[in-house]
């Protein structure tokens, strides 16, 4: 196996050639990289939300750069610098570990922190839109450094600009969030408060509410280590509230949640289940048994066999419901 292969730096394990991996561990590692002229670039963290389908013909830059530094703090607040190559779940610990609030949510997500605003990670009730501040990134074409704060960044559920506008156009160097000495914990997701009260907990930390969340998460989520996977495969559609009401005909019990006085949001893996696509598997390309919307590697999978299979849950799921699921993973 060639050192240029994409095998041990995705969680999905596939199998990909490149034209070279290129540890970044600072701005000047990628000035370097544009003085050189290496062409195509492409941009890998932990590779937890990517499905390679195709050897890539690209040079692939892997995020190494570290640091969490504190840059101001007033009262109730301190603003933190992060390195985009440092461990999202560490930063999270991190946090905790300095009395900091605002991510204990966000606990156990696989994955870099320079990823963390592509699109815009989110768990049990908070997404990092909610403490981001500021990113810097590097042009990729042009060579500058530009600045993009929270409105240039346009974040939606799992989406951000630099999924769609500038898609590829720019590398992520670091990322600033602001979080909170005085804590206002979220629990209104169900199941924290119901892990909460197992473990007899009436007044928690934001300690005891990552601990929570990891419980949670270790207890319903494949671990990609034991079975290859990228976490949820695709979104949670939004449609309009006559399709809610066209799917209750059948299915009077279907789960939604309000987006707004139109829309809805109808949990995907809700539809992949009943469309008979939980714990089904063609090949090694499967859906899990417990988590109908997680897609995962049963042994060797290859990328073109994923796709296809993701293809038939998107072609099943629309043909009875009338919904088109959309990949929230990124397909290389
Ligand atoms: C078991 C499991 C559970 C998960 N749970 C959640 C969850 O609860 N919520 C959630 O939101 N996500 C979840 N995910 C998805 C994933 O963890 C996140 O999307 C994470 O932010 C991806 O980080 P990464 O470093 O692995 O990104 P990668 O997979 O390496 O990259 C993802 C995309 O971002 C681009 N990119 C990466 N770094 C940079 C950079 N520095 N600059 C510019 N572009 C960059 C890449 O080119 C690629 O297109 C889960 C995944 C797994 C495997």
């Amino acid at each position: 196996m060639s050192q240029n292969n994409l095998l041990p730096y995705n969680t999905m394990r596939m199998s990909a050639t490149t034209k070279g991996i290129i540890p970044i561990y600072s701005e000047q590692d990628v000035f370097e990289v544009l003085v050189e002229e290496l062409s195509p670039l492409k941009i890998i963290g932990g590779g937890s939300n990517i499905l390679i389908t195709k050897d890539q013909d690209a040079y692939i830059l892997k995020n190494e750069i570290k640091g969490i530094e504190v840059i101001d703090e007033d009262i109730d607040k301190v603003l933190i610098k992060v390195g985009a190559g440092e461990n999202w779940h560490q930063l999270v610990m991190w946090a905790i570990s300095h009395d900091l609030g605002g991510i204990e949510n966000l606990a156990l997500i696989p994955g870099c922190v320079g990823a963390a605003p592509m699109q815009n990670i989110g768990a049990y009730g908070i997404e990092q839109e909610s403490v981001f501040h500021s990113l810097s990134a590097i042009n990729l074409e042009a060579g500058t450094t530009r600045v993009f704060f929270k409105e240039d960044c346009k974040f939606g559920y799992r989406e951000s600009i630099f999924k769609n506008e500038v898609k590829g156009k720019y590398f992520i160097t670091h990322v600033n969030y602001i979080l909170s000495k005085s804590h206002e914990l979220n629990t209104k997701y169900g199941a924290i408060n119901q892990k909460l009260e197992d473990l007899g907990i009436t007044n928690p930390s934001i300690e005891d509410i990552a601990n929570a969340v990891i419980e949670i998460r270790q207890s319903k989520l494949p671990d990609p280590k034991v079975i290859p996977n990228t976490g949820s495969f695709f979104k949670n559609p939004i449609v309009a509230i006559s399709i809610l009401e066209a799917i209750k005909v059948e299915y009077p019990e279907i789960v939604s949640y309000p987006v707004d006085d139109e829309k809805v949001k109808i949990p995907a893996a809700w539809l992949i289940q009943h469309a008979g696509y939980k714990g089904i598997r063609v090949g090694d390309a499967g859906t899990h048994k417990s988590h109908a919307l997680v897609l995962v590697n049963y042994g060797n999978a290859t990328g073109g066999e994923m796709l296809s299979f993701a293809k038939t849950i998107q072609e099943e799921v629309e043909s009875k419901f009338g919904v088109r699921l959309i990949p929230e993973v990124n397909i290389w």
